[in-house]
């Protein structure tokens, strides 16, 4: 077998290239013409690509046309795009004002329906944002355990504020050589999947506030723990006095109605949720202990936010966790091993290989034999041109994708099975264009 290229005549190839660089569309006034860097996709046969409307598993571009979508608000709607029973509970509250000053009812109830699936992790405060919620995360650890350093992970992705806005997938740090420990300020990189390497820097450095986990690290490619790693780490953090926060902005509520790192069989101290819990409204939360939260009741940790908990909101949290409580996570978790498995064959049957990581309903394609064990293999996994060849030849059979390297497929709640049998024949369609 080959190792795909994407070279066939019939897909250009595009390589290591920003999608802007292939996208017509030139805003005056918006910088880079998009607020959040990697929403661009590159033109396909000429076209630029605008979302025009998003509805369940689909998204329609500006002449009308549909896709099956595995893009799905980059994870945050999980439950399908406009999900009727979300969609109702928010114009209802968007009528009664979307932003009253005041107390309201829907808060408690949103703080107390999304508790119902965290456990222990009882107190919740809302935010707007995951990148908020680690950030609050994080000040909350150091105020606890009077520590400084906060320790994320290498090619891990944790929001964009500056604690762990750091060694990111992509950057010099996050390749990490050995007898080296890449920091800024106050946060320091661990490696992935390297028990040795936690232990290391624990024996260096007894100021760790907290460290960072996220249950697989889905921004570098989907790279799943090895077993009793998480395990670990955490027992690792805890004999060293240091807080436990797992980033479930991405994973949150995709692997069983909770917390994946619950599934998973590890207990954090604190644990961030965002994307899925508010079905694509702006809203995230930082859920903890009620002992570590109590900091907050105590005035010992400041937060604060206009829009913290706006009705819309949490009526947005409400709906989705009712929906939530109806899925057949086990069915669906099937689901996408199927179309996962699938994949593999359609590309295997046109004579390469092409394998995925990650879990049933957020996975990441390599042009490759095995899914990489850490962020050095995916880099060298890592094929620019068949990432970018991949999304332009699915987009020509009608599915929308994440486009870049370390992009994800994203399989919504609300996928039927039609909609999978579509995405399984627009990979295979992707497999045949891509055959060289
Ligand atoms: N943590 C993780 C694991 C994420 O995937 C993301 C966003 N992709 C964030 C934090 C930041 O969330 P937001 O974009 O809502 O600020």
């Amino acid at each position: 077998k080959h190792r795909l290229r994407g070279g066939s005549r019939r897909v250009p190839v595009i390589d290591r290239m920003a999608p802007e660089a292939f996208w017509s569309l030139k805003m005056q006034h918006l910088v880079c013409g998009i607020s959040s860097a990697g929403r661009v996709v590159p033109d396909v046969d000429g076209e630029p690509f605008l979302v025009e409307k998003a509805q369940g598993p689909y998204v329609w571009d500006q002449k009308g046309r549909r896709y099956a979508d595995t893009a799905l608000g980059f994870g945050a709607t999980f439950l399908g795009h406009t999900d009727p029973d979300v969609t109702e509970a928010v114009r209802v509250a968007m009528e009664r004002g979307s932003m009253p000053a005041y107390a309201h009812a829907l808060e408690e109830e949103a703080a107390s329906s999304l508790a119902a699936h965290t456990k222990d992790l009882s107190k919740v405060i809302f935010l707007n944002s995951g990148s908020e919620a680690v950030h609050l995360a994080c000040r909350t650890a150091r105020a606890v355990t009077g520590r400084r350093k906060i320790v994320k992970m290498a090619a891990g992705y944790d929001g964009w504020f500056d604690d762990v806005a750091f060694g990111n997938a992509g950057s010099q740090e996050a390749l990490m050589g050995s007898n080296v420990r890449p920091s800024n300020g106050d946060t320091l990189l661990l490696r992935f999947n390297d028990v040795a390497d936690a232990e290391l820097l624990f024996s260096e450095c007894n100021d760790v506030a907290a460290i960072v986990l996220e249950p697989m690290m889905a921004n570098a490619g989907c790279v799943v723990a090895k077993p009793g790693y998480l395990e670990h780490v955490v027992s690792l953090a805890r004999k060293r006095g240091a807080l436990v926060i797992m980033d479930e902005v991405l994973m949150g509520f995709r692997l069983h109605p909770g917390l994946a790192s619950h599934h998973l069989g590890i207990s954090p101290d604190l644990a961030t949720v965002g994307k899925a819990i508010g079905n694509g409204y702006a809203v995230a939360a930082l859920v903890g202990h009620p002992d570590i939260m109590s900091a907050f009741e105590d005035k010992r940790v400041a937060r604060a936010g206009t829009y913290n908990g706006n009705p819309v909101a949490c009526a947005a949290v409400n709906a989705s966790m009712k929906v939530v409580d109806t899925i057949d996570y086990t069915a669906l978790r099937q689901a996408g091993d199927a179309l996962r498995e699938t994949i593999r064959v359609s590309f295997e049957e046109n004579g390469a290989d092409v394998v995925t990581s990650g879990y049933g309903t957020v996975f990441t394609l390599w042009s490759s034999r095995s899914a990489p064990i850490d962020y050095r293999e995916a880099v060298q996994k890592a094929d620019p041109s068949f990432s970018a060849n991949m999304h332009i030849a699915l987009r020509r059979a009608g599915v929308m994708s994440m486009f870049g390297t370390y992009g994800r497929h994203y399989i919504s709640a609300r996928n039927s099975a039609p909609v999978m049998q579509q995405l399984a024949e627009g990979f295979a369609s992707a497999a045949q264009q891509l055959a060289v």
